[in-house]
């Protein structure tokens, strides 16, 4: 199985390494994507990667300035840093993000969030890598940028929305990631519309060491719990789970591109 949306530099700062990558692997996560936050972070979720490919985890590198650490950020400073950083890491990202906007209340403001939003999907063309969305409250006007956006691909994490909106975003192309939000008992809404939308836009994340499932609460979430996800999906859907997991990986593969499944390599540095 490919966790194709994990914080793994936040998950090791509250749990050992080695479990963390011990029960990963004993679950039968093969493959993970790291995603970033703001460029201040970086650096460090890179050497965490890079620790963990020693150990011999595959893991996929996407960075991006996450909508809630906008503030923190000087716009035009933020945009030349990833601009920068992903010329210099080009050999080894596979997307940008964690990207989006978030209009839940005390977020930082809509026009800084819209600009950075709008600068990275511009840097995401340029470099053509897909980007990893953060939706909250949003989705219109995530759909509105997308539309406008000749070309570009990707997949809204840990979606939540409604059928129409997931819909839309199909419909652009775009790929919903199913974390364990829908492990909950009282889930009821999403699980009967993950069940109706097409298999081949679906892809399996964790968002570890946020949203926790319903075996988990409490604890920090992990990739090593995605199975329970599987599990859960392939229940309401009345499928096989080992098929499954072969479909959604192949999503994954389809999006991220082969690099996914062998981010061991070294790029020269
Ligand atoms: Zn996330």
């Amino acid at each position: 199985m490919i966790d194709t949306h994990c914080h793994l530099d936040d998950l090791i700062a509250l749990c050992p390494y080695e479990q963390v990558l011990m029960r990963a692997q004993r679950a039968g996560v093969s493959s993970l994507i790291s995603v970033g936050v703001a460029p201040a972070r970086w650096p460090g979720q890179k050497s965490v990667a890079l620790r963990a490919r020693q150990e011999g985890f595959s893991v996929g590198l996407a960075y991006g300035i996450h909508p809630w650490w906008a503030h923190e950020v000087d716009v035009a400073a933020g945009l030349a840093a990833l601009s920068a950083w992903l010329v210099h890491e080009a050999c080894d990202t596979l997307a940008v993000g964690e990207i989006g906007l978030d209009f839940a209340p005390n977020r930082p403001p809509i026009a800084q969030q819209m600009a950075l939003f709008e600068g990275q999907t511009a840097l995401a063309r340029a470099q053509d890598l897909p980007v990893i969305l953060h939706e909250r409250k949003s989705a219109d006007q995530l759909l509105r940028v997308i539309r406008r956006t000749q070309g570009l691909r990707g997949v809204v994490h840990g979606f939540v929305g409604s059928q129409q909106q997931a819909k839309a975003f199909i419909a652009q192309g775009f790929y919903l990631g199913v974390g364990a939000a829908m492990t909950h008992p009282r889930a009821v809404r999403l699980r009967a519309m993950l069940a109706a939308l097409p298999i081949e836009h679906l892809l399996l994340e964790s968002d570890a060491p946020n949203q926790s499932g319903a075996l988990h609460q409490g604890a920090p979430n992990e990739p090593a719990f995605i199975g329970e996800q599987l599990a859960v999906l392939a229940d309401v859907r009345g499928e096989e789970p080992l098929a499954l997991g072969r479909q959604l990986d192949a999503n994954a593969v389809a999006l991220f591109g082969r690099g996914l499944t062998q981010a061991i390599n070294d790029c020269p540095s």
